[in-house]
C-alpha cells in the first residue's frame, strides 16, 4: 500500500482517479479548492486548500510516496480560447506546478504524475481536419494555439528539470479530450462532449441545437474509464517520456452531435453559430503509448457517448425539478 496525494481530487479526472487508487488498495489524500461536485472523491483524507500556497503544498506532501498532479485552472473552449482568462490560467496553473515540485523535492517524494494536454501540439500541424498530426515528437518546434497549451509545455519542462536535477521520477500524459460521467456539464467550463449532450437533452423535439463554427472541425474523445486505466498503467511503468492518452477515433463535431441526437431518439437540426473553436483538427496518435505500455485505449466512441448522454440527461432532468 502506498500513501498517495491526488491534487485536484475535487475535479472530474481527479475524482475518478481516487476511486481507482482506493480499489488498488492505496491510502489516498486528496486536495482541491472545492469539494467534488458529484461527491466522487474517494480519498481517505480530503484537504480543502489552495496549491498556489507553498505552505499548503508542503503540508499535504507530508508522509506521501507518490503524487498525481491534476490540479489546473481549466475549462472547455469557451473558457480557454476566448482570451479572457489567459493570465489566470497561466499564473494559477504554473504556481501549482512549481509549488508541488518544490514540495516533492523537500519531502523526498520520488514519483509524480503530471497531467499535460494535447493543447501542447503546434497549431500548424492541426490545420487539416482530416489529418491532424499529434505524434509526441512533433511538439517541437512549438506553437500551441492557446496560453493554456504554453503553460502545459512549460510545466512539462519544469517536471523534466526536477527529474534531472533532483532525482524525481516523472510520468507525463498528454490527455486528448476526456469525457465522462461526473464531469462538468454546465456553467461555462464544460467541454464539447458534455455541452453537446446537455444541449440535446435540453432541446425540444423538432428544434435545433447550436454548434460553434461550421462543425467540420475534428476531435477524438476518450471515455474517463480508459483515461484512468492509462494513467495508472503509465504511473506504474518505466516510461520516462510524455505520452498521449487519448482515443484515435477521429470524428467531426457535426458527426459527434448527430451521434448524440441519434442516441437521444429526438429529431433535431444543427444550427451553426460563431464561437471559440481551437484548432481545425486533433487526434491522438497512440503508437508510442502502445510501444511503451503494451496498451492503448480501444473502447469505441459510441459506447462512451451512450453512457455519458444518459448521465447528462439525468442531470438536466434533476435540474429542471429543483
Ligand atoms: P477539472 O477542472 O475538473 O479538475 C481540476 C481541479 O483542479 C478542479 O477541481 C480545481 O478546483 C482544482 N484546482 C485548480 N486550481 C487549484 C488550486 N490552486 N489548488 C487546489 N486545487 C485546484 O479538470 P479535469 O478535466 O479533471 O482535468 C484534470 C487535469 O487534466 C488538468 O490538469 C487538465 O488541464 C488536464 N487535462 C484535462 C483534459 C480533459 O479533457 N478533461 C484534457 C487535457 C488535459
Amino acid at each position: 500500500m502506498k500513501r498517495i496525494l491526488v491534487c485536484g481530487s475535487g475535479g472530474f479526472i481527479g475524482g475518478h482517479l481516487t476511486k481507482k487508487l482506493k480499489e488498488e488498495g492505496h491510502w489516498v489524500r486528496g486536495i482541491d479548492l472545492k469539494n467534488n461536485d458529484f461527491n466522487n472523491d474517494h480519498s481517505d483524507e480530503f484537504v480543502l486548500g489552495d496549491l498556489r500556497n507553498p505552505k499548503t503544498c508542503l503540508e499535504v506532501s507530508e508522509g506521501i510516496h507518490e503524487v498525481y498532479q491534476l490540479a489546473a485552472d481549466m475549462g472547455g473552449a469557451g473558457y480557454l480560447f476566448s482570451g479572457k482568462n489567459d493570465a489566470d490560467v497561466m499564473h494559477n496553473s504554473a504556481l501549482v506546478n512549481i509549488n508541488i515540485l518544490n514540495s516533492a523535492r523537500i519531502k523526498k517524494i520520488n514519483r509524480i504524475f503530471y497531467s499535460s494536454s494535447a493543447c501542447v501540439y503546434p497549431e500548424f500541424n492541426q490545420e487539416d481536419p482530416s489529418n491532424p498530426i499529434c505524434s509526441e515528437h512533433t511538439v517541437y518546434p512549438s506553437q500551441p494555439d492557446s496560453e493554456y497549451g504554453w503553460e502545459k509545455l512549460f510545466s512539462e519542462r519544469l517536471y523534466h528539470s526536477f527529474s534531472r536535477n533532483y532525482d524525481i521520477e516523472v510520468r507525463i500524459a498528454r490527455f486528448h479530450n476526456i469525457f465522462g460521467e461526473m464531469g462538468t456539464w454546465t456553467g461555462g467550463k464544460e467541454k464539447a462532449p458534455a455541452a453537446i449532450c446537455r444541449k440535446v437533452a435540453e432541446a425540444d423535439e423538432d428544434s435545433s441545437i447550436e454548434i460553434w463554427g461550421d462543425g467540420n472541425q475534428t476531435r477524438s474523445f476518450l471515455h474517463i474509464d480508459e483515461c484512468i486505466e492509462g494513467v495508472y498503467r503509465l504511473m506504474n511503468s518505466e516510461c520516462q517520456v510524455p505520452v498521449n492518452i487519448g482515443s484515435d477515433e477521429l470524428i467531426s463535431i457535426n458527426d459527434f452531435a448527430r451521434m448524440v441526437i441519434q442516441i437521444s431518439g429526438k429529431t433535431l437540426k444543427l444550427k451553426h453559430i460563431d464561437g471559440p473553436l481551437g484548432v481545425r483538427g486533433r487526434n491522438s496518435d497512440n503508437r508510442l503509448i502502445k510501444s511503451q505500455l503494451g496498451w492503448a485505449p480501444n473502447l469505441s466512441l459510441g459506447i462512451g457517448v451512450e453512457k455519458v448522454y444518459q448521465w447528462v440527461n439525468k442531470q438536466v432532468q434533476i435540474n429542471k425539478l429543483s
